[in-house]
Order: C-alpha cells, then sequence, then structure tokens
C-alpha cells in the first residue's frame, strides 16, 4: 500500500462495499486472487454480476476458478464470510479498533458505524478474535518484565473500610473479590503477552513462566509479587515499590518494572474507562486486543489496521462463540 491508511482516506475510499472489496483483493491476493477450493494463484476470473439463467443474480465479486470451475470471493474463508454488515464498515471498525490507543466501546462503534449496538458488539469481538496472537514459537530472553494487575469490578466501599472492632481481618472480603487477575509477560524493548488466571499464586504462575521466559533471561518483578515461588531458575531482580524504589542500577543494569507498569496503566484506563463491564469470560479476547496493540507499537495506525487485516482469514469466529453481549 502506497498511501498510509488513516481514517480519512478510509472514509474517503471505502465510502462503500466495493471499493473495500477491491482493496481487501489487493491485500489477500497480492499475486492474484488465491482459489480457497483448490489453492491455485491467479488463475481464476470474475464473473460479472448479471442476471443468471435461472434469474438468480450473481453477486458481486464473485470469482470463477479456472482450474477447479468453483466460485469464490475474497471473503470466504475469513472472518466476513457470511456477515451481513459491509465490508467497508468492517474495515473501518478494524482501524478504530487499531487507531484507538484505550480501544472503542462497542456503544461507539455502533453510533460511528450505524450498525446496531449488538451487530456492533460482534464485530469488535470478532476483531479482537483475529488479533489473538500466536503462541510464541520460542521463549523470551533478555530482561523480562512480569507483574499481575487486577481489572473490572468496582471494589465496594464498604470492604475498604477500616476492620470494624470484633472483625476479623480475614474474616472480611478481598476488595478484589469481584476482580479479575491479569498476569503479563514482558520483554523490554519486545512484546507481552498477558494472561487471565483464576488466582495468583505460584503454581497458577510457574506454567505461564516456564512457557515463556527463557531460562537465560534476567527477570524483574516488584516487591509484592506472588511469583517469587514460581521462578525457578532465572535471575530474578526486584525493585520495592512500597518503598518508592522503582529504578535503580546494578552492574549497569537497569532494574525496573516501568514497562509493564505502563501497560497496565493502558490496559486499566481501556477496561475501566472505555469497556466499563468485561464479562470474566471475554476477558482474554479484551487482553488479545490490548496486548496486539501493545505489540505493533511502533507501527503507524494504518500499518497496524494492515497487519490486524492480515490476519482475517483462516479465523471465522461462530457466533455462538460469544454469545452474550457484555
Ligand atoms: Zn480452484
Amino acid at each position: 500500500m502506497d498511501n498510509e491508511l488513516t481514517l480519512v482516506s478510509l472514509a474517503q475510499h471505502f465510502s462503500d462495499e466495493d471499493k473495500a472489496r477491491e482493496f481487501m483483493e489487493k491485500l489477500r491476493w497480492p499475486d492474484g486472487p488465491v482459489c480457497p477450493h483448490c489453492g491455485q494463484v491467479g488463475n481464476a476470473y470474475r464473473l460479472e454480476p448479471k442476471p443468471s439463467k435461472k434469474g438468480k443474480h450473481v453477486r458481486k465479486g464473485v470469482w470463477k476458478c479456472a482450474g477447479c470451475r468453483e466460485q469464490f470471493t475474497v471473503t470466504v474463508g475469513t472472518i466476513f464470510e457470511d456477515s451481513h454488515i459491509p465490508l467497508n464498515k468492517w474495515l473501518l471498525a478494524y482501524h478504530l479498533l487499531c487507531a484507538s490507543k484505550k480501544g472503542m466501546s462497542a456503544h461507539q462503534l455502533h453510533r460511528m458505524l450505524k450498525v446496531t449496538y449488538r451487530s456492533a458488539w460482534f464485530m469488535a469481538h470478532r476483531i479482537r478474535y483475529t488479533m489473538t496472537q500466536e503462541p510464541l514459537s520460542s521463549k523470551l530472553t533478555g530482561v523480562i518484565e512480569i507483574d499481575e494487575t487486577y481489572v473490572g469490578g468496582k471494589i465496594r466501599e464498604k470492604y475498604v473500610t477500616a476492620v470494624k472492632p470484633g472483625e476479623r481481618q480475614q474474616d472480611r472480603r478481598s476488595p478484589f473479590a469481584n476482580k479479575q487477575s491479569v498476569v503479563s509477560v514482558l520483554q523490554r524493548g519486545g512484546r507481552v503477552q498477558s494472561t487471565h488466571v483464576q488466582r495468583v499464586t505460584a503454581e497458577n504462575l510457574r506454567p505461564i513462566v516456564e512457557q515463556m521466559v527463557a531460562e537465560d533471561a534476567h527477570v524483574m518483578t516488584d516487591s509484592a509479587t506472588t511469583l517469587k515461588g514460581a521462578l525457578s531458575t532465572p535471575t530474578h531482580s526486584q525493585v520495592n515499590h512500597r518503598a518508592e524504589e522503582y529504578v535503580r542500577y546494578e552492574n549497569g543494569v537497569c532494574i525496573t518494572t516501568n514497562s509493564i507498569v505502563g501497560f497496565f496503566a493502558t490496559l486499566k484506563r481501556g477496561i475501566n474507562g472505555v469497556y466499563h463491564h468485561v464479562g470474566k469470560q471475554h476477558l482474554h479476547r479484551y487482553l488479545s486486543e490490548f496486548d496486539f496493540r501493545y505489540n505493533s507499537r511502533k507501527q503507524k495506525d494504518g500499518d497496524r489496521t494492515l497487519i490486524a487485516l492480515n490476519s482475517v482469514s483462516g479465523k471465522r469466529l461462530m457466533l455462538r462463540d460469544s454469545k452474550q453481549p457484555n
């Protein structure tokens, strides 16, 4: 793509479905149309939209493979397949989610794209689904910051008041009771991967660390972390946030968790400010969205949209997978 993708260019060029379809054809098929039935590249021709012999209209954007004689469109095998929402609205939704640092609520998509709230909710969830990262092909090395945070659910006032006379501290409900725990592993200068965990315990964290962190990595955490018991081999340094220590240098190495603290700040502003009520069954999809934007943070907004759009194939999210708007 020569021209940078912005909201303005998107709005101009994708004013209708035909232009949006041409855009997707160029993006998905740089070497010519690819037949999803037999895999042949560049061996298909367009069917002109006209009434067929049986009186049925051939839809726009239909190709016919000269090899296997099957018909297809650019949306076959993508999350757009079978969608009643015009493709140009899909592309705009992609850009809005990719270019907004804190994400965008289904309510706002609903208003901006003139689709129903329910449609907007499904679109956003499908887009998040395509943002899901592939499992790491190799473990993260170098400096790794690991931390936990709690999102969603309000801390109820009555749970944060002082312990009443005769009440034992351990009998009170935790102020985190209706919050969800998120553990993120961040490679400094690299990527982040977040996981929704039921409870932050050493047992729950150990497999996450073992799967993602190389043995020669230098892990940095704050002092309040449960992670200590989950770390076996890697070098481990801690900063003591309670003592207001955020950065220190040891043998020329910067000991800090400021990168992950910054990532969590964006995540929490997004989840709490934009999404308000994130159902815990859907939290992992929101985490995919925030991880995706962080991991493509060095890209321009338009390029980030293209990266996301390149992941639309091979991922069809069935509606039943995400039944309840939340
Ligand atoms: Zn074919």
